[in-house]
């Protein structure tokens, strides 16, 4: 394979590099034969899922103005429903992110006096706000719902018994996050997910589970609301959207649920019989065909991250042995011009806006200077390779994305590359 050699030295990568890395990928042939196994089972089900509701090329169309009679907007939100095997799915361009699909499930199905519960510890950083754990104005608390929060065991596990003392006749709402996000616990698995909903709904059958499902779609072969979840929310810069859809959320549940939740993205009477698609239906749809193998090739990146900078002696989340249950990864660099150096060589591998290199910058709202490295076709995609980390100790990286594994793979070679130029590693 020297033509391949020869390609990679063309790009920046040294033979050194290059061998390295060739290692390590061998020594993945299983677990990659593994996550081929579950995304050629993902592709299966996604194909059933457009076939049962006989997609067609009319659902391709554009609608305007209000998008009454939406075909392939109905359509596409019957398909996520077939995938996801809930009532009904609600999957929009108004759903402008994955914190919005979030926000528009929460206050749908909340009232003034409900409890909502995290039984999974501290939300995703932007859900503070919708909560209201941190001050904002239209926040939840502004409408009188009231937080309620347990936290995870030492071990990273469910605390059984307060989250048993915390439900009482009030909680409406039970919110379980599957992916530790930018935090340091383990992911959820859906089976874990899902013992803790049966636990929930058995003290308290009425009580709603909406599980943020952010990064965590066809990572494996079954989905929170196939172990009960009442409402599955996520982003479609994300996984679902498979790198194609260029905007977009999705709440996928009990159709009750995600009839209310429509009231509040539109209006009370309106709900899901308007919003139009603007053109967009196609890349939604083209985009969830794709998303299981576009998943598998980000899962492949992780796992060949964390065996090349494990083998190299730095701390990684999740480690190189680990089962996966979402696509990130964390590796922690010890000081700060390892991190800038990671960041720089991922931005150097990107096919859009490789020759800029990023610097850290006083981002609103943290209080260290960060450094993100994107090189993307959608503004802020995360399902493309993509990294950041703000620069305070540890110095960590978090990774994630790839559109297809080979852009992956050269994305943390040229990453390495960077370190060995700095002189931070030796191989
Ligand atoms: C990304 C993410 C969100 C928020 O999504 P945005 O599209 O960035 O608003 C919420 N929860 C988790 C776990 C996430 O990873």
């Amino acid at each position: 394979m020297i033509e391949l050699e020869n390609m990679y030295q063309c790009l920046g990568i040294s033979p050194q590099v290059f061998n390295f890395g060739k290692k390590i990928e061998t020594s993945l042939k299983e677990r990659f034969e593994a996550i081929d196994a579950r995304a050629e089972y993902n592709q299966m089900k996604v194909l059933k899922a457009m076939q049962e509701n006989r997609v067609s090329d009319i659902h391709f169309a554009a609608t305007t103005g209000y998008g009454y009679n939406d075909l392939g907007r109905d359509t596409l939100e019957q398909v996520y429903a077939s995938v996801f095997h809930s009532e009904s799915a609600l999957v929009r361009p108004q759903l402008i992110s994955g914190t919005h699909a979030l926000h528009i499930a929460l206050s749908g199905n909340l009232r003034p006096g409900d409890e909502l519960l995290s039984p999974a510890g501290k939300p995703y950083d932007t859900l503070e706000e919708v909560i209201g754990i941190r001050d904002s104005v239209g926040s939840l608390k502004e409408y009188g719902v009231i937080y309620r929060q347990v936290d995870l065991l030492p071990d990273g596990t469910f605390d059984y018994e307060n989250i048993r003392k915390a439900i009482s006749q009030k909680t409406k709402l039970v919110t379980i996050q599957r992916s530790k996000g930018y935090d340091t616990r383990p992911t959820f698995s859906v089976k874990q997910i899902g013992e803790l909903i049966a636990f929930v709904k058995n003290i308290k059958p009425d009580v709603i589970c909406m599980v943020d499902n952010c990064y965590g779609e066809f990572v494996e072969t079954i989905e929170p609301s196939d172990v009960g979840a009442d409402m599955t929310v996520g982003s479609l810069i994300k996984n679902p959207g498979g790198g194609l859809a260029p905007i977009g959320g999705y709440i996928a549940g009990r159709k009750d649920c995600v009839d209310r939740a429509s009231y509040r993205l539109s209006a009370p009477g309106l709900g899901k019989e308007v919003g139009a698609s603007l053109g967009l239906n196609q890349s939604l749809f083209q985009g969830l065909f794709l998303a299981p193998t576009v998943v598998a090739g980000a899962l492949k990146g992780a796992i060949f991250a964390a065996n090349v900078y494990e083998r190299l002696g730095f701390f990684v989340v999740p480690d190189s042995r680990e089962e996966r249950h979402d696509i990130i990864q964390a590796v922690s660099f010890g000081k700060p011009e390892a991190l800038i150096a990671f960041c720089q060589g991922i931005q150097a591998a990107a096919p859009v806006d490789s020759f800029v290199s990023p610097e850290p910058w006083d981002m609103p709202g943290y209080d260290a200077p960060v450094i993100m490295a994107a090189g993307a076709f959608v503004q802020g995609s995360s399902i493309e390779l993509s990294a950041d980390g703000p620069l305070k100790p540890p110095y960590a990286a978090y990774f994630q994305g790839g559109l297809t594994w080979y852009h992956a793979k050269l994305g943390i070679l040229m990453s390495l590359q960077k370190l060995m130029e700095e002189k931070i590693v030796t191989l």
